[in-house]
């Protein structure tokens, strides 16, 4: 079976075909960077009408791509929230019109449930359950997994997600945007030994998250510099570090709550070196197993969504016929299913 997937939640328009049996055949991607660039973050509005030129001639490349005929589509797969309304609009009308004239069905997708998926689809994927940790522009959050659509929120950022906190801290510093990639690339070039910064919320029990007063931290520190290239990258070394280091405490203290040993992490700050490289080497100290998708697909992609799309379609799973956007929608309000899993 052939999935068409079609990621248009954000900023990145991301097309994938993905086959049950032979895995991801093609995938394209195109990031509206240069659009948003000079604004310092997002424009919906620039979003909607970029998502409207690139979609269908991206969908008609990675058809060619997969060599494959559209005819040989069997199912169509999309963002359906949460995100940006006209955005998701887009791949949802788009999605549903291709469905309806192929006479295939169609699936909204989780974007979040997108990632989460997304190390799946990489050699030697986890088996269920285990502990997720999403970690994107929007989102935070330490999920129990017991299956796809099996979500049990175990904590989140009360405030900042933290991709939002390395946007907005790259902002302070001058980095333009995105700021996460800026900032670990500035963060090589600084002494770790300069500044230490709070691990917010982890002298305290429980594994919800708070990154907004990191943010105010930097910013005083930052305006007590002179502001050169390497008062920036000491402060860029030690937010992230801070980040991660926060983060890698939480992982650890829901594994052990869990009593689970495996966990996943994904979404655009999964990209981290320096988060993989901690979260590795606690997973070797605890004997726990860590997965993360593949570079390409931690940020947004259709990829995640063809696969996801795919688990749903599989498993029987169908929507009613209006189409529709969901600008906000908790994970765990989805559906369970059970997926086979060749153990
Ligand atoms: P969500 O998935 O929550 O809806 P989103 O789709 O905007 O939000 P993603 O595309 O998954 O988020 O990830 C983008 C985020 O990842 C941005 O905040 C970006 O700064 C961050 N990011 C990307 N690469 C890195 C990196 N190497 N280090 C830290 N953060 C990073
Ligand atoms: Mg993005
Ligand atoms: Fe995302």
């Amino acid at each position: 079976m052939h999935i068409l997937g079609i990621e248009t939640s954000c900023d990145e328009t991301g097309v994938a075909i993905y086959h049950t049996q032979k895995g991801l055949l093609a995938h394209r991607l195109y990031s509206q960077i240069r659009t948003h660039a000079e604004y310092g973050g997002v424009v919906p509005e620039l979003a909607s009408r970029d998502h409207i030129k690139k979609l269908v001639p991206l969908i008609r490349q990675v058809i060619a791509d997969a060599n494959i005929s559209k005819r040989q589509i069997d199912g169509v797969a999309y963002t359906a929230g949460p995100g940006l309304v006209g955005a998701l609009l887009v791949g949802a009308a788009v999605a549903r019109s291709l469905a309806w004239t192929l006479g295939v069905p169609s699936i909204g997708v989780h974007h979040m449930e997108g990632h989460l998926l997304a190390p799946l689809m990489e050699p030697d994927p986890p088996r269920f359950p285990f502990v997720a940790l999403l970690v994107s522009g929007g989102h935070t959050q330490l999920i129990e997994v017991e299956g796809i659509g099996h979500y049990r929120i175990l904590g989140e950022s009360l405030d900042d997600a933290a991709g939002e906190a390395f946007d907005k801290t790259a902002k302070m510093l001058d980095l333009g945007y995105p700021g996460g990639p800026a900032i670990a690339e500035l963060a090589e070039e600084g002494d770790v030994q300069r500044f230490e910064f709070p691990r917010p919320m982890t002298d305290r029990p429980g594994l919800d998250f708070s990154f907004s007063g990191l943010k105010t931290h930097t910013l005083l520190t930052f305006a007590s510099t002179a502001k050169t290239r390497q008062d920036k990258a000491d402060i860029a070394k030690a937010f992230q570090e801070a980040v991660v280091d926060t983060l890698v405490i939480k992982c650890r203290r829901a594994l052990k709550k869990t009593r689970l040993t495996r966990l996943v992490v994904a979404g655009g700050v999964s990209a981290n070196r320096s988060m993989r490289d901690k979260l590795r080497r606690m997973a070797r100290e605890e004997s726990f197993q860590v997965y993360f998708p593949r570079l390409e697909f931690c940020g947004d992609n259709g990829a995640m969504i063809a696969f996801a799309g795919c688990q749903r379609l599989l498993a029987g799973q169908t929507e009613p016929p209006e189409i529709s956007a969901f600008p906000r929608w908790p994970l765990s309000t989805l559906a369970p299913i059970t997926l086979e899993q060749d153990s």
